[in-house]
């Protein structure tokens, strides 16, 4: 048997793709890549109530937005085909067959009133809630005539009473679990179709996955699925289960405290290499002070030895430090292509790609994610001022601070047009002739046309408002907000 690095990223098409898939996702092609291995893509579909319409589409869309792909997968057919779980219905009917010839499995008809008549009985003896095993040792034949009569019927596994279930994980050392706490996990369900478990297992086996790297919460299934394995016979996967994402509080990462759909991070403006890069730090310690690792470093760097045990808080404010990082890093060009849309958005005028490219040098520094650029909408419009901001309220009010503005509206209406020369020259002759220099001189002209004292780039702001917006905000000022 070749011993090639086989790994597959496995989920269920329900909805959106959440963060912790994509670290799921992430850190498996980091593995294959990393060990020359082979990545498979597999579609569990088999929950048919949970189906969402998208979203496979979806989830192939941000796998690949986020630079992940794959060797084996539904739309790049292998060896081990067929790649969505719905269309391997007989394979997993005959392993539910083998496991019935074999004892490990066995057929139960009791009806959702019995088992809920069964939860309620154990509740009230203060007991776990456990399937009782009441069909456990059912005559076959008489299951089988039963089922031949048209009656319902579900396929649980066959769980030893006693003894335990070990397996060795990467993440955790060697983990135990008492077959006694164990359920007899149904199988095959009323519908036809079979559970995760069942299919889970068959599949990784037939597909030759060598080692299964999955997030955390699959952890209490896999001693029934390290069960299933021996009932078949069949050689164990390598398991590795990865810690949980967090909020800040270090309660488990939820909706309510914030983005938990890579689609809401798209939406919002982060680039790909940015999230992924921060993902990949979500568990993961490359164990050197360095947090900047683009796709093929993170390769480099990867293993499941330093994947650590306890829960990573997701922190959105390095998240957001982090994209900045990356938004700079980018070529302008780059920066134009990916901010239009956001500058769109928020109702900015896109229509000169000369302008266009202005603004984007002006706020590109100042921001972190693309949404962000809607905080400059005003500014960028040229809509008059609307200042707030305590400290400029106060630079307006300082002494020297109308006859500056005043000065300037007078030299720039003199001008044909402003441009970010003639704006250094007309401040450095008011500079001389009123002998106001530095912060005195500066700060009320920022003020004036930014807002804010700190913002983009004066000079580039200027070039892209032109004389005329520019004087009209600078007299709005001086009649609204200053003093003398
Ligand atoms: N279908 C499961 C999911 O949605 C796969 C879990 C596993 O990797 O075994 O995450």
């Amino acid at each position: 048997m070749n011993n090639t690095v086989r790994v597959r990223f496995a989920p269920s098409p329900t909805g959106y793709v959440h963060i912790g898939s994509l670290r799921t996702a992430l850190y498996n092609y980091l593995f294959a890549r990393k060990n020359n291995g082979v990545n498979i893509l597999r579609i569990e579909d088999t929950d048919q109530n949970r189906l969402v319409e998208g979203a496979e589409e979806n989830l192939l869309r941000t796998m690949s937005w986020a630079g992940i792909d794959f060797d084996e997968s539904v739309n790049r057919e292998g060896d081990y085909g067929p790649y969505r779980q719905s269309e391997r219905l007989k394979i997993y009917k005959h392993h539910i067959d083998l496991l019935i010839e074999k004892g490990h499995a066995y057929y139960c008809f009791a009806t959702a009133e019995e088992l809920e008549q069964m939860r309620r009985e154990q509740e009230a003896r203060g007991e776990a809630p456990k399937y009782d095993g009441r069909y456990r040792d059912y005559p076959r034949e008489q299951a089988r005539k039963r089922i031949e009569q048209g009656e319902s019927y579900v396929v649980r596994m066959k769980v030893p009473a006693d003894g335990e279930t070990r397996f060795p994980d990467s993440v955790r050392g060697e983990v135990v679990f008492q077959n006694e706490l164990l359920d007899d996990q149904v199988l095959l369900k009323g519908d036809g179709f079979p559970t995760y478990h069942l299919a889970n297992v068959v599949d990784d086996h037939l597909m030759g996955v060598t080692h299964v790297i999955r997030g955390e919460e699959w952890l209490p299934s896999t001693p029934k699925h390290v069960l299933l394995y021996n009932f078949f016979g069949w050689e164990v996967p390598q398991f590795a289960h990865l810690p949980l994402l967090l909020n800040a509080d270090r309660s488990k990462l939820s909706k309510r405290q914030g983005d938990v759909a890579v689609e809401d991070y798209i939406k919002k403006g982060y680039l790909p290499q940015a999230l992924v890069n921060f993902v990949a730090l979500l568990g993961w310690n490359p164990g050197e002070d360095r947090e900047i690792f683009s796709m093929d470093e993170l390769i480099e760097a990867f293993s499941l030895e330093k994947v650590n045990k306890s829960g990573a808080v997701f922190d959105v404010d390095k998240l957001n430090w982090m994209n900045g990082q990356y938004l700079r890093e980018m070529e302008t060009g780059e920066q134009v292509a990916f901010l239009r849309p956001f500058l769109e958005k928020a109702g900015i005028d896109v229509s000169d790609p000369l302008r266009t490219e202005k603004m984007v040098r002006a706020v590109a520094p100042r921001i972190n994610k693309g949404e962000d650029v809607a905080g400059f909408k005003d500014l960028l419009g040229g809509h008059l001022p609307d200042i707030r901001d305590a400290e400029a309220l106060e630079i307006l009010r300082m002494p020297d601070a109308s006859r500056v503005l005043e000065h300037f509206v007078k030299k720039a209406a003199a001008l044909g047009e402003l441009t970010p020369e003639s704006f250094k020259q007309i401040m450095k002759e008011i500079q001389k002739e009123q002998g106001i220099k530095g912060p005195a001189l500066w700060k009320p002209v920022r003020v004036a046309i930014t807002s804010g004292p700190s913002g983009p780039d004066l000079p580039l702001v200027i070039d892209i408002l032109g004389r005329d917006k520019v004087i009209a905000m600078v007299e709005h000022v001086l009649k609204n907000y200053c003093n003398e």
